[in-house]
């Protein structure tokens, strides 16, 4: 196969890709066997080597990230091994952002955990407490003795940091967990309690730590003589000098160059007015301090020394003690003790006799005694007034609060008010409009019902109106407007049968019937014409009722004859009567067609009854006025005849009238028109 230029170049990458990955694997293959011998030498305590393995391996960039947070692991187990302060800054970052990104928990923790251990070397508590808690957080499920561990870690910076409220509840939680778990006692976690307590002068806790932590150390071990001096210290400060000489007196016993022991050994025997004792062990604390140089705590034991020589009686001795004392606490300014020194230091000398210098110390006591005082009070007002500041702006945020939650209340009530006006209203405005409506809606029924009232009003009228008529038109001559014959039949009916019914026992006044027919009337018919005859029955209608009284009843009683019935009207009264429409009808002229006619009247009168003491009947009236009017035609005409009968015949029959016979043998009254 022939190489050409275009296949050989990708050829040759390809070649250079494989030589490379090689390389790689080459690379990793040997760091591993590194990597392994650094753990190796970590295993067996030989820190030195495994930290120039690891710190060669970091100084390798293209490794994988999960290779190298396993070296820095190791780096830095290295390092606290070897009880370094701190690390490279390069390093940390390194650490830092390989600690954020392993992929293995337990990795993550480790590093952070190491990382915090370093930094608290460094003195850099606040940070190292940060990467103590990274590491608690990255701890993985279930590995509850790194929680532990990790809360004491936390605790035990908390109380370095003086964060004692923190320190005691990560303490506590770490004691918790430990308990919990049932795992062995743990003498760093009772005296990390121990002296967490002792920092927070709860001496009774502090003890009760101190003696756990005491019972599982052992007791050749050094840290069980701390314990020891400790314990001799929490009980000097609880003031149980009998147990605190005991656990001091320990200490001194196992540890006698401890100068702090002696001189708290010292402090007890001054309680207990062991002076010799006391002076014993405060020279030796005296000794000690003075060979380290530590000012302070010399100038308490020069202090101390001077109580016991006062307590001795060699006042003039303890007088130099104190001033040295004094001198040393000029420089260290420890004002609480000095205060006492001054004190002790006057009492000395006002009893050698040295007054001036006593008056001179005492005015110092004073002046610091003011000073403490008055520093304290500033403290004390300082922190009152801050307390106060503090109070006021509580209570002024608690009032602006109360405040709002009012407003709040009053607003929401308002709002609620404005809901219930609102819905009240609504509930007016739609009963407003429902009355309106049911009132419009009465309002229209009413005048519905007014209107239906007054048409049925206005029917009822029209019909009363038109039955009126009808009557009216029932009972009168449509010509002449007179009564008709029917209307008059019937009330002579009504009069007759109340007339009757009553019988005997009443007298009834008579009535009377004028019954009237005009002369010739055919003729003005004949000659005139109907319409005139018309006219002409309308004019002796209107002139024979106008004669009528009120009360009478003037009827067309057919064709041209007339009739007039009158109540309570004798005989004479009637030709009266008809002479009077006669001299009328004599003066009354007839204008029709352009003509002047005049007319006159035959009249026939009879009385109902016929006789008093007959019944009223009417046939026999009309049958006897008929016939007095056939006697006024046969007379003449335009004159009357009236007609009554005289007394009554025996042979008079109920349905016979027999005028003629009555004529004959005269049982009849005549009255006639006179003639002249
Ligand atoms: P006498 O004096 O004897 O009563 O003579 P007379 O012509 O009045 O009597 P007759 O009984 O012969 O005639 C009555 C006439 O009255 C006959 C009839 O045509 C006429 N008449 C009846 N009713 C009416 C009417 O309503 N209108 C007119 N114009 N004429 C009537
Ligand atoms: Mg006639
Ligand atoms: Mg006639």
């Amino acid at each position: 196969m022939m190489l050409t230029p275009g296949r050989f170049l990708p050829c040759l990458l390809l070649f250079m890709l494989a030589a490379t990955a090689g390389l790689a694997e080459q690379a990793v293959a040997e760091n591993t066997d590194s990597l392994k011998l650094a753990r190796r030498y970590l295993d067996q305590g030989k820190a030195v080597e495994a930290l120039e393995i690891t710190d060669s391996l970091l100084a390798k960039p293209e490794l994988p990230p999960a290779r190298q947070a396993t070296i820095m692991e190791y780096y830095l187990e290295a390092l606290r091994a070897l009880d370094r302060k701190g690390l490279p800054p390069a390093r940390k970052a390194l650490a830092k952002a390989l600690a954020d990104t392993a992929k293995d928990a337990q990795r993550r923790m480790k590093i952070w955990w190491h990382l915090g251990v370093l930094t608290y070397n460094q003195g850099e508590l606040a940070e190292a407490q940060g990467y103590f808690e990274k590491a608690l957080e990255n701890r993985p499920p279930g590995d509850v003795p790194s929680q532990y561990r990790l809360h004491m870690s936390i605790g035990a910076t908390q109380i370095q940091l003086g964060n004692y409220a923190d320190a005691t509840e990560s303490m506590l939680k770490a004691e918790q967990i430990h308990d919990h778990a049932g795992m062995p006692p743990d003498n760093a976690l009772y005296q990390n309690l121990s002296g967490l307590f002792y920092y927070l002068k709860d001496w009774d806790k502090a003890i009760e730590y101190g003696h756990k932590a005491l019972a599982i150390t052992d007791k050749d071990s050094m840290e069980y003589t701390w314990i020891l001096s400790d314990l001799g210290i929490g009980y000097r400060h609880k003031n149980d000098y009998k147990n605190a000489y005991r656990f001091l007196k320990a200490t001194v016993d196992r540890a006698p160059d401890d100068a702090h022991s002696w001189l708290n050994l010292g402090y007890v025997l001054l309680e207990e007015e062991r002076y010799q004792e006391a002076l014993d062990a405060l020279k030796k604390a005296q000794k000690l301090y003075r060979e380290r140089g530590t000012t302070k705590d010399l100038g308490m034991a020069n202090y101390y020394i001077g109580r016991a020589l006062s307590g001795l009686g060699d006042l003039q001795q303890a007088i130099d003690y104190y001033r040295q004392a004094l001198a040393l606490y000029d420089r260290q300014d420890n004002p609480p003790e000095r205060l006492r020194l001054y004190q002790d230091l006057a009492n000395a000398l006002e009893q050698t006799g040295s007054y001036a210098e006593a008056l001179a110390i005492m005015k110092k006591h004073q002046a610091l005694h003011e000073e403490l005082l008055s520093s304290d009070a500033k403290a004390r007002i300082a922190k009152l007034k801050s307390l106060a500041e503090l109070e006021k702006k509580k209570r002024a945020l608690a009032e602006l609060e109360q405040k709002r939650a009012l407003d709040r209340q009053t607003i929401e009530r308002l709002e609620l008010q404005a809901g219930h006006e609102r819905t009240l209203r609504w509930f007016l405005v739609g009963g407003l409009v429902l009355a309106g409506l049911v009132m419009l809606l009465l309002i229209g029924m009413v005048r519905l019902r007014q209107r239906l009232h007054r048409e049925l009003h206005t029917q009822h009228r029209d019909i009363e109106a038109l039955n009126r008529k009808l009557r009216e038109s029932s009972i009168r001559d449509p010509l002449t407007g007179l009564y008709n014959r029917r209307y008059l039949t019937q009330e002579v009916e009504a009069l007759t049968t109340r007339q009757e019914r009553d019988g005997a026992n009443r007298t009834h006044s008579p009535a009377l019937v004028i019954l009237a027919d005009l002369d010739r009337f055919k003729q003005i018919n004949d000659t005139w014409g109907h319409s005139v005859g018309d006219q002409v029955l309308k004019a002796f209608a209107e002139t024979f009722s106008h004669c009528a009284r009120k009360g009478d009843i003037p009827v067309r009683w057919g064709g041209e004859e007339f009739l007039l019935f009158c109540r309570n009207m004798d005989i004479r009264q009637g030709a009266d009567l008809c002479a009077r429409i006669q001299r009328q009808l004599h003066a009354l002229e007839i204008h029709a067609d352009g003509n002047t006619l005049r007319i006159t009247c035959s009249f026939g009168i009879a009385p109902l009854p016929v006789h008093p003491d007959l019944p009223p009947r009417w046939s026999w009236t009309i049958k006897l006025a008929d016939a007095a009017l056939y006697a006024a035609k046969s007379a003449g005409r335009d004159r009357w005849v009236a007609y009554a009968l005289n007394k009554i015949p025996p042979w008079l029959e109920d349905d016979n009238l027999d005028i003629p016979r009555l004529l004959a043998e005269e049982w009849l009254q005549v009255l006639e028109t006179e003639t002249t």
